[in-house]
């Protein structure tokens, strides 16, 4: 029996019906962009993350940019974040013409330090954009107080988060914007791609609803010079159906971690930390070992589908050579980057998928 990394199939075939009758009722009143569809999925969506709003757009790093665009910022900016991330963060800073700055990260969480923020804020700097990376909330409470103090915008890359709390908080909804992505492979997985930007703030989320589609303010006023960054109708019906399930997924998704963590405690590697007052909802369930390139070889030839994210930080890849960073520029997410490994993570994965992952780590180390 082999194990992949996620099985979307299998999620479909436990909702078949919800997500049948959605897609049906889209091809039935032919309503494809925006619309009752999406208004009520954005509505049930803010509600999940207790936001006042929420704003349905193409994908993950629609939701940063415009959310980035949204605070005015742009050309001769800096925006602070982590390395250690999907480019996408990265990127969407770029795209509106600002800079990324990095920080190092904590190795224990993985997420972006705290403590070595307030180094690199300069006159320039605009933001800060923390990633709740694999599911886990970064440490916010002291994000958001440097904020305060330097007249800071903050806003959450909590793309891999949805449903994950910090203090009782979740995750998007603590600073200025939150961010979220509908790839499907994420937590809430859409058929395709899409995204959302949650906020409690009436303005920015006008700012962002008008950005999305083409500047409009009305049908023919075009107010600013706008996107094509809607969420599909599609979309916004599918993930509507699923929205139900998420907090079961998630809390089966903990389930597995701790039988993971369990499994794992006597194995040479280290396990996932969950940091004081976080509710991670594992994303990735991500261990770290030595000698990580071989094992990932070794468990692949047992059927087992691990993946590693990601294997270079985003301050060494090629397409942000400009910023003049090499190795050593930022040591802890360089080192997290040559041993991350993670295995398989998905809600429907039985005992015997986990013990089977287990026994062939195992097998794979001795
Ligand atoms: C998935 C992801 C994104 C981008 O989302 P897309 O929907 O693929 O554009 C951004 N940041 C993080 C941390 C992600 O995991």
């Amino acid at each position: 029996m082999s194990v992949p990394l996620v099985d979307l199939k299998a999620q479909y075939h436990a909702i078949k019906a919800d997500v049948d009758a959605a897609v049906a009722r889209i091809f039935e009143n032919g309503s494809f962009i925006l619309g009752a569809e999406v208004r009520d999925f954005e509505q049930a969506f803010a509600h999940y993350c207790h936001t006042g709003y929420a704003v349905g757009v193409s994908s993950g790093t629609a939701a940063l940019q415009l959310s980035l665009m949204a605070c005015d910022i742009g050309p001769g900016d800096e925006v602070i974040t982590t390395p250690f991330t999907f480019i996408a963060t990265a990127a969407a800073i770029s795209h509106v013409g600002a800079r990324p700055v990095f920080v190092d990260i904590d190795p224990r969480t993985y997420n972006i330090d705290p403590a070595k923020i307030k180094a690199a804020i300069t006159p320039r700097t605009r933001a800060i954009l923390p990633v709740h990376l694999y599911g886990q909330p970064a440490d916010m409470d002291p994000i958001l107080e440097l904020a305060r103090r330097h007249g800071l915008r903050v806003i959450e890359d909590a793309c891999q988060a949805v449903g994950a709390t910090y203090h009782g908080r979740k995750a998007g909804s603590m600073g200025d914007l939150g961010c979220f992505s509908f790839y499907p492979s994420k937590n809430l997985g859409g058929a395709g791609d899409g995204g959302m930007v949650v906020t409690n703030d009436k303005e920015l989320a006008e700012r962002v609803r008008i950005l999305r589609d083409h500047g409009r303010t009305d049908h023919y006023g075009h107010q600013r010079i706008g996107f094509t960054h809607r969420l599909d109708a599609l979309q916004a019906a599918v993930l509507g159906a699923k929205l139900r399930y998420l907090d079961t997924w998630n809390e089966m998704r903990r389930a597995h971690a701790a039988t993971y963590n369990e499994l794992l405690a006597s194995c040479d590697l280290v396990t996932p930390f969950e940091a004081e007052g976080c509710r991670s909802v594992y994303h990735l369930y991500v261990v770290r070992v030595s000698r990580r390139d071989e094992l990932l070889a070794a468990l692949h030839e047992s059927g087992i589908g691990a993946g590693v994210h990601y294997p270079c930080p985003v301050h060494l890849q090629p397409a942000y050579a400009e910023l003049g960073l090499s190795r050593g520029s930022h040591p802890i997410a360089e080192t997290c980057a040559d041993t991350v490994l993670s295995l398989p993570m998905y809600p429907e994965m039985t005992r015997e998928h986990i013990d089977q992952v287990v026994e062939a780590l195992n097998a794979c180390m001795s």
